[in-house]
C-alpha cells in the first residue's frame, strides 16, 4: 500500500536512503517479526524495530518484570513491576506507534509451542538468555526453515550471527553444546553493552527484510565494550555433522530432544533475561 502523507513524514529519514526508499518502507510496514524474550537484547531490538516501522511485531515471554531487570531492560518501567514482560513490552511499542500491530505471546517457548508460534512470522529474533532455549529456537528455525538472528551478551561482551535457511550454518554448527556457566545472573551485564547487540539484531532484521547489505550469515560478530575490540569472524560453513542441519541430523522432532531444552530449567523462572 502506498505511504500516506503522515508516513512520508514519519519515515522521512528512511526515504532518503537509497537502500530503503518508499518501496523499502512499504516492505517494512508489511513485515512480521517475532521477538522471543523481552529483556535487555529485546529492549534495544524492539525499540529500533518499532521506530523503523516494522508493521507487525510479536513478543513472546512468560516472565514477569522484576526490580533487578530495570538496570538494563529499558522497555519496562517501575509501573510494570510484577507484570508479564511481553505485555509490558507491548505497551512500549504501542506508545511508539499506534499503527503497529503488536501480537503478545505471554508464554515461555517450549518444544510444543514454538513451531506454531514462529510459523506466522517472516523473521525471528533470539533475545533469550538461557543457551538451552537458544538451541530450541535454533532447532525450530532450522526445521521450519525460518530465518533468525542469534545474539547473546554477558558482562561487557557479546556476539551475534544470522541464520538463513539454505544459505548458512546454524548455531549448532558453531557451538555443538551449550557453554557452561556464564549467565547475566551469575556474572553480570551492562545494559549499554547488551543494547549494542540488540541493535545489531534489529539491523540484521531490517537488512534481511529488505534484502540489502551483507548479513552475519556464516560469520560471527564479536563485541567487547571494555576494549572496543570488535571483529567479524567467518566460520567454516555448514557442519556436515551438525545435529540439526547436518547430513544425518539426530534432531528431527523437537519433542524427542526435550530433555536438552529443559536442562537447568530452574533458571527460567528467575531473573535470566538479558
Ligand atoms: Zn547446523
Amino acid at each position: 500500500m502506498p505511504l500516506s502523507t503522515f508516513q512520508k513524514l514519519r519515515y522521512a529519514r528512511h526515504l532518503v536512503l537509497k537502500e530503503i526508499g518508499e518501496k523499502g518502507q512499504e516492505v517494512l510496514l508489511s513485515s512480521k517479526v517475532l521477538v522471543i524474550g523481552a529483556g535487555g537484547l529485546a529492549s534495544s531490538a524492539i525499540a529500533h524495530l518499532a521506530s523503523a516501522g516494522v508493521g507487525t511485531i510479536g513478543i513472546a515471554d512468560g516472565d514477569i518484570v522484576e526490580l533487578s531487570n530495570l538496570q538494563r531492560q529499558f522497555l519496562h518501567t517501575f509501573a510494570a513491576l510484577h507484570t508479564n514482560k511481553a505485555i509490558s513490552a507491548g505497551e512500549f511499542v504501542r506508545a511508539r506507534d499506534r499503527d503497529i500491530n503488536v501480537h503478545l505471546h505471554p508464554l515461555f517457548v517450549d518444544e510444543h509451542n514454538i513451531c506454531d508460534l514462529i510459523s506466522g512470522y517472516d523473521f525471528v529474533l533470539d533475545c533469550v538468555d538461557r543457551f538451552e532455549t537458544k538451541f530450541l529456537i535454533n532447532d525450530a528455525c532450522v526445521l521450519m526453515k525460518k530465518p533468525y538472528s542469534h545474539a547473546g551478551a554477558v558482562r561487557f561482551q557479546g556476539q551475534a550471527m544470522t541464520y538463513v535457511p539454505d544459505k548458512g550454518p546454524c548455531l549448532r554448527c558453531l557451538l555443538q553444546t551449550a557453554p557452561n556457566g556464564a549467565t547475566c545472573q551469575s556474572v553480570g551485564v551492562l545494559g549499554a553493552a547488551v543494547g549494542v547487540l540488540g541493535s545489531v539484531q534489529a539491523l540484521e532484521t531490517v537488512k534481511f527484510l529488505l534484502n540489502i547489505g551483507r548479513l552475519l550469515t556464516g560469520r560471527v560478530f564479536y563485541f567487547d565494550g571494555l576494549s572496543f575490540e570488535t571483529k567479524v569472524v567467518p566460520f567454516s560453513g555448514r557442519d556436515p555433522d551438525c545435529a540439526v542441519c547436518g547430513e544425518h541430523p539426530r534432531i528431527k522432532d523437537l519433542s524427542e530432544n526435550a530433555k536438552e531444552y529443559h536442562a537447568a530449567c530452574e533458571n527460567v523462572q528467575g531473573d535470566t533475561k538479558q
